[in-house]
């Protein structure tokens, strides 16, 4: 059925159903899946089995909390078996997988990601969610400006675009230059990219093409794969260079594409929980946290996904619950999007250091160039810090009442003293996907 233009919701039922309605739809379908995948995967099987859980012991809510968190290196380990690529992970027969994907790699050997046309057909639907509520229709000429790889974000934002019938332009082929004119000629009036690529196309729209980001006319930017568009500064800076608004995304390969930003805009994302159980935990214990502003740890379920079945995975990803939004949407709100992982957040001079909030501190400060590089080293028993950024070449305040400026700010966000170092405009790369702006150099790495 086609859907209204001028309807609010993609799904009206789900996405406005009462809390108590939406755990116990969770708790159905998350038992469904946990059968699904005891009786399917030889992987969940020796899990459950090793820690004595059986899925007739889900009886009631708590119960979630006996099954086994599953790790990226357990992917790894069954992925080492037969049949090639997927081992033990599958859940399907091979033949019936019709999707191939992979994680980029960032974090060690990729895990294959195997998907049935049935799951194919969830991730266009799931994202589909996401797409309708910052108000992408079929009036939307939308540009992807990535090449299409092993990966699976470019592809999954392709279809579910198509589904919701917007008019898509994959411009992967092209270099940042063209990629421009091209969005200039066709008038397209919707971007997807990493935030680093979007401050990247906006930076070279003005060094090459002369031209105002802005003069695109572009009315909406759908960002993922870097926490940035929920970084305040960092969204800030985006939205004001386009003259548009800046949406934020979480997905991941083995998970899906499970929490949105809406057009409301409420400074958090909305977890879609008609197809995933997400929880919080902390840290530290593995206790749950039901409490609003307390970081925890994301823990994830996705209920329909078959070929592989993911499964109360351990994201690493850390972030905290926050207030109800106010368009209407039931599902509940993570404040602040992801917040960086628990892997990178260290101890430097004995203070605990999440790398992410530099991010906000240099993206805040308007004479600073977009990119930014952390580095953490000894000198002799010291620990030194080193921030390195780059000036605008337009703005004219002294290099040394910059330094000290940011020094403060840094401080006043850290509790952590900062050597900065100032590069030449244009020295530091300019990535189109995520990349590691900290760099830990010490032997001990926070360790002590
Ligand atoms: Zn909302």
């Amino acid at each position: 059925m086609q859907k209204k233009e001028t309807q609010k919701y993609w799904n009206p039922i789900l996405e406005t159903l009462p809390p108590k309605k939406i755990k116990e739809l969770q708790f159905k379908k998350f038992k469904r899946i946990v059968e699904w995948a005891y009786a399917n995967s030889k992987l969940y099987r020796r899990l459950y089995d090793d820690a004595g859980f059986k899925p007739e012991d889900l009886k009631r809510w708590e119960d979630i909390y006996k099954v086994p968190i599953v790790q990226k290196e357990d992917y790894r380990k069954a992925q080492a078996k037969e049949p090639w690529p997927y081992g033990d992970t599958l859940c399907v027969p091979l033949d019936d997988v019709t999707e191939y994907h992979q994680t980029s790699g960032t974090t060690g050997q990729p895990v294959y990601q195997p998907d049935t046309w049935q799951d194919w057909e969830w991730w266009s639907e799931m994202w589909a969610y996401i797409l309708w509520a910052q108000g992408f229709r079929k009036s939307d000429r939308v540009f992807i400006p990535f090449g299409y790889n092993v990966t699976m974000a470019s592809w999954a934002g392709h279809y579910a675009s198509e589904k919701v019938g917007c008019e898509v332009v994959p411009g992967g082929i092209l270099n940042t230059e063209e990629r421009l004119l091209k969005i200039k000629e066709l008038k397209a009036s919707a971007i997807m990219a990493s935030p680093s690529y979007v401050i990247k196309m906006a930076e070279t729209c003005k060094k090459q093409l002369k031209m105002d980001p802005s003069e695109l006319n572009i009315q909406k930017i759908l960002c993922a794969g870097e926490p940035g568009a929920s970084v305040p500064s960092t969204k800030k800076r985006m939205e004001e260079e386009w003259n548009t608004k800046v949406y934020d995304n979480v997905m991941a390969t083995e998970v899906g594409g499970w929490a949105y930003e809406c057009t409301s805009q409420p400074g958090g994302l909305h977890v879609n929980e008609a197809f995933f159980l997400v929880e919080l935990v902390d840290i530290d214990t593995g206790d749950p946290i039901e409490e609003l502003h307390i970081p925890g740890k994301i823990i994830i379920t996705a209920f329909d996904r078959y070929a592989q079945p993911c499964i109360r995975f351990d994201t690493k990803d850390i972030s905290m619950w926050g207030k109800p939004c106010e368009c209407g949407r039931t599902y509940r709100i993570l404040k602040g999007g992801v917040h960086g992982r628990v892997d990178h957040i260290t101890k430097i001079k004995g203070v605990s250091f999440n790398p992410l909030s530099v991010e906000e501190v240099v993206r805040n400060t308007p004479e600073l160039a977009d990119e930014y590089f952390l580095e953490v080293k000894e000198e002799g028993a010291a620990e030194v810090l080193i921030l390195k950024v780059e000036k605008r070449p337009d703005v004219s305040i002294d290099t040394e009442t910059l330094k000290h400026n940011l020094a403060r700010q840094l401080r006043l966000k850290t509790n952590l003293n900062f050597r900065i170092e100032f590069l030449e405009y244009g020295t530091l790369p300019r990535p189109e996907v995520k990349i590691q702006r900290f760099i830990d150099l010490r032997t001990n790495k926070g360790k002590r």
